[in-house]
């Protein structure tokens, strides 16, 4: 079977748990029990200006490190080796990519260390607001923004939206074996189709 050249995998809200870690900062966890259909962004989800997210878990911190901890600190989510492992082989590299949420510079060094400590060093990192810059032929992206996938697809690359309870795969996110046969179910029609088409060009 046919495999992508590169898949690109995001980081929050498809590895690492930026959500829970911004509605514990606020005690509140619940709203991931009756997250409001179809709205993606967490300010707008919780009622709260994105000011004050950044405010209460960056500016606020007692120092830079204690700013880049905080980061560093989030949870992984329970999926991430099996994941990870999915993607490796439906790919010949991986790379992750992710758009610094709340803008600090603390985000980058804190998001490096995250992604040290739980995934590994030896996986290239871009750090891009818009992911599509590094969309191609035969490069994938699995993100939870339906417009990041949206924004890739249109300029070469393919996607899948990982499914979580903020975007319309929201009926696959019950838990992770729900999420992951989704995963599994669009690689193989993806890479079904990649071999179908290189078997129709083989045969011309
Ligand atoms: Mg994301």
């Amino acid at each position: 079977m046919s495999r992508f050249e590169r898949v690109v995998i995001d980081l929050d809200g498809v590895l690492c748990d930026f959500v829970g870690g911004v509605l514990a900062e606020f005690d509140r966890e619940s709203l991931l029990g009756h997250w409001p259909a179809g709205v993606y962004c967490i300010a707008e989800a919780m009622g709260v200006p994105i000011s004050e997210i950044v405010d209460r878990c960056v500016r606020k911190r007692t120092s830079r490190a204690a700013a880049i901890n905080w980061f560093r600190e989030l949870d992984p989510y329970p999926w991430v080796e099996q994941l990870v492992a999915m993607l490796g082989d439906a790919g010949r590299g991986l790379c992750f990519a992710t758009a610094p949420r709340l803008g600090p510079v603390e985000e980058y060094a804190g998001k490096k260390a995250w992604i040290n400590r739980h995934v590994g060093a030896e996986v290239p990192i871009s750090f891009v607001k818009d992911k599509s810059i590094l969309a191609r032929a035969h490069w994938l992206l699995i993100d939870d923004s339906p417009e990041e996938c949206a924004a890739f697809e249109r300029h070469g690359g393919k996607a899948i939206l990982f499914p979580q309870p903020w975007n319309s795969n929201a009926g696959e996110a019950s838990n992770q074996a729900t999420r992951i046969a989704y995963v599994r179910r669009e690689l193989d029609r993806l890479l079904a189709y990649r071999s179908g088409r290189r078997h129709l060009a083989g045969a011309v």
